[in-house]
């Protein structure tokens, strides 16, 4: 609509911004991504995050959680440990799909907020930063923070739905949290708390399906641990991760784990086109 502010990223320009590993690179120097998502009733919303940070440029993937053997199994790469709080060196966490609302989650949630590193927040941690404690340590963060609604969990930080107009809403959403929004949809908005807008053009309804939005926490977190600044984390994941879903959709209908699968390959055709 012309507003200076609005952008819609090309793969060149989410090449140019995804970290590559240079000569003198280690895992350390990469990106640490510390994953608190899952929980005894949903170990799938973990493994599925953990793909999808195995995917990104971070270098080591922790794992916080109850779902460490489903994680084991799955993900060996993943360096499994109980809590958030035990996870040693992380540069930036992704947190909340599957996690349940119990105190255990509370903590957990407290506990990544708490800590002076980039965050993803997203499904269950979003629900519980309805709280108005959580809300304060939010705001009191010095790191910045990306939260991943879909029009549901919107409708529950916002008080409100999106409505029609979706970047307004996604706008007055982040300045009012201090937050990088991503709003989920068919055209995902990225807001930032200055009012730029990051609208990702490659979203497939195929990704409409249990999970992706998992994959996608996981692989936002990459990013964050490797150093992007939190917009274009968030810009760079929503396009890859779109990508993935065309990309998976050319061999039939969609799973989460498919998307995930496809993560590499879309990666790599960010440089081949
Ligand atoms: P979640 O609801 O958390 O599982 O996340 C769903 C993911 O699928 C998000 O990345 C959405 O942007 C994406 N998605 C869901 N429905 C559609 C759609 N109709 N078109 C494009 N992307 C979609
Ligand atoms: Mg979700």
């Amino acid at each position: 609509d012309g507003d200076p502010a609005l952008y819609v990223p090309e793969v060149d320009d989410i090449a140019a911004w995804w970290p590559r590993p240079v000569a003198d690179d280690n895992k350390y120097s990469r990106g640490v991504i510390g994953i608190a998502t899952g929980s005894d009733r949903y170990p799938g919303a973990a493994v599925l995050s953990v793909a999808g940070a195995l995917a990104g440029p971070a270098g080591l993937v922790r794992y916080a959680g109850t779902a460490i053997e489903q994680v084991r199994f799955h993900h060996p790469p993943a360096i499994p440990t109980d809590r958030v709080a035990d996870a040693g060196r992380v540069q930036a966490w992704a947190c909340g799909s599957g996690l349940g609302g119990d105190e255990r989650a509370y903590t957990e949630v407290r506990t990544v907020l708490g800590a002076p590193v980039p965050a993803v927040l997203d499904a269950d941690a979003l629900t519980l930063l309805v709280d108005a404690r959580m809300a304060d340590w939010l705001r009191d963060r010095d790191a910045p923070t990306v939260v991943t609604p879909h029009d549901g969990e919107f409708q529950r930080l916002a008080g409100g739905a999106p409505g029609d107009d979706r970047i307004g809403a996604a706008v007055h959403l982040a300045e009012r949290m201090a937050s990088v929004v991503l709003l989920k949809g068919d055209r995902t908005i990225i807001a930032t708390p200055d009012g730029r807008v990051f609208v990702n053009p490659t979203g497939t309804p195929a990704l409409a399906t249990g999970g992706t939005g998992d994959v996608l926490t996981g692989l936002l977190g990459s990013l964050l641990a490797a150093g992007l600044p939190a917009e274009h984390a968030a810009a760079a994941a929503a396009f890859v991760h779109g990508l993935a879903g065309r990309l998976a959709a050319e061999g039939g209908p969609v799973t989460a784990a498919d998307v995930a699968t496809h993560l590499r390959p879309a990666i790599r055709s960010l440089w081949s086109t």
